[in-house]
């Protein structure tokens, strides 16, 4: 006897789509059928819907221990569960974990705070180069890096950086670089602040184009020299793509990460919105991400995530442009809005899926427990309604946040059940489950 059948729907992966069925036993995958075993405690009719694998977000900040007034744990997997995401790995600046200490304690403190499963990346501090095998032999799942002193992190420069590529290299551990040039940001700082800029449009100015090539062609450059697997953050623009494929060619271990901002707002969206949009690398011209977009498509972007980092309404609009936090909330808006792009005919389901589900569990070794739907796997499984018109409106989002960026877009296409490890933590389109599902990963033995 199974507990749960999901019976007769639509299965895409990244690689088939056909009508079939699956019966679910230990919270894992135990037959995936043509037609309905009918051996289960419970059913799930799943006739008309689609369903795919959960989506793995590897890059969220949820903010908990930290800034807890602007996210946790438990709202913000709650809303990764409405948003179809059954993976989360996160990291939080304010509250950063470099040591095994600070790692214990932070899994300690999440223990009954997640919907849905989840996986902690470490900080790595200039002089921390030390901690980092500890950290990962005990299951941290990626380094962030950051090439600027940016939301308190400070910069690594070129020696800190080299050394710490060379030694995570060396664990053959991943990393996931933030990349905008310290100094170059900095002057831009300086000489936008010296004629007493305070419009919306220094965003674009101080966090410049050249700010990111720069510091991205140097990262891809001692990726390929280290062999460190890394991943490029928040590609922002086209160019920093052929930055990235020219060291892949290489034979460096590089990965391109997108995010939604990146392909659904612009530098006319910041000129408006300010705070709203404020973000960084900052989102740029509209033909820019009308490129990336294809870029996504064509399988030159490797991973889709979302850089959820939430502030509320109120912390928004603290002190000026300068000062107010970066960052927008997304978790919850990223496989819908993703799901809308499927229905205008801009991406294939098959391509989200890979992008958002099978290449981040691949690329940080949980695959295939986590993204993909293969007997013996986890039952981390959504059911969309792909004819479902809704619209996406602030006072719904249940992140901390309480606002989307994409207030007021219709959309066609819904998740309306999440599962994870085959606990249906979303129903219908309503959180039934209760924070403590969510367990950590742990990736696969080497
Ligand atoms: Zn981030």
């Amino acid at each position: 006897m199974f507990e749960l059948e999901i019976m007769n729907a639509t299965i895409v992966t990244t690689n088939q789509r056909f009508v079939g069925s699956i019966s679910i036993k230990d919270g894992k995958i135990a037959v995936i059928s043509k037609s309905p075993l009918r051996n289960a405690e419970h059913y799930i009719n799943a006739e008309g819907l689609v369903l795919i694998p959960g989506m793995v977000d590897q890059h969220v900040h949820f903010m908990d221990p930290g800034e807890t007034e602007r996210e946790d744990f438990i709202h913000g997997s709650m809303a990764a569960a409405m948003g179809g995401v059954t993976t989360v790995i996160e990291h939080t600046h304010g509250f950063p974990v470099r040591n095994v200490q600070t790692f214990d304690e932070k899994m300690d403190h999440l223990k009954n705070r997640s919907l849905v499963d989840y996986g902690l990346t470490a900080h790595a501090f200039p002089e921390d180069i030390g901690n980092l095998k500890p950290l990962w032999d005990r299951g941290v799942m990626m380094f962030k890096i950051f090439t600027c002193t940016t939301h308190g992190i400070p910069t690594m420069n070129n020696d800190y950086l080299y050394r710490a590529f060379e030694e995570i290299a060396s664990f053959n551990g991943t990393c996931l670089v933030h990349c905008e040039d310290d100094a170059i940001t900095e002057g831009n700082e300086m000489r936008l602040r010296n004629v007493m800029r305070f419009d919306n449009e220094i965003i674009s100015e101080w966090r410049s184009e050249a700010a990111e090539e720069i510091a991205v062609a140097n990262v891809a450059l001692m990726a390929r020299l280290t062999g460190v697997n890394t991943i490029i953050a928040h590609v922002s623009h086209p160019l920093v793509i052929d930055l990235i494929k020219r060291e892949q060619v290489e034979g460096a271990n590089l990965y391109a990460e997108i995010c939604p901002q990146y392909l659904f707002l612009d530098d006319e969206v910041i000129k408006e919105k300010g705070p709203f949009a404020k973000f960084t690398p900052p989102a740029r011209s509209a033909d820019k991400s009308r490129k990336l977009l294809e870029l996504t498509n064509n399988g030159d972007i490797q991973l889709l995530s979302t850089d959820h980092a939430p502030s509320t309404v109120e912390q928004k609009m603290e002190g000026t442009i300068w000062d107010c936090n970066f960052g927008l909330p997304g978790v919850e808006t990223t496989l819908p809005m993703m799901l809308n792009l499927v229905n205008e005919g801009e991406i294939t389901l098959e391509q989200v899926v890979k992008l958002y589900s099978e290449m981040p569990a691949r690329i940080l070794g949980i695959y295939p427990q986590k993204g993909s739907i293969t007997v013996g796997a986890d039952a981390d499984l959504v059911l969309l309604d792909m004819k479902h018109k809704w619209t996406l409106k602030d006072e719904d989002i249940i992140s901390k946040s309480g606002w989307t960026p994409y207030d007021g877009i219709e959309i066609t296409g819904k998740p309306l059940y999440t599962l994870v490890r085959g606990n249906i933590v979303v129903e219908n389109g309503s959180i039934v489950g209760k924070p403590g599902i969510g367990k950590p990963v742990k990736r696969n033995e080497k």
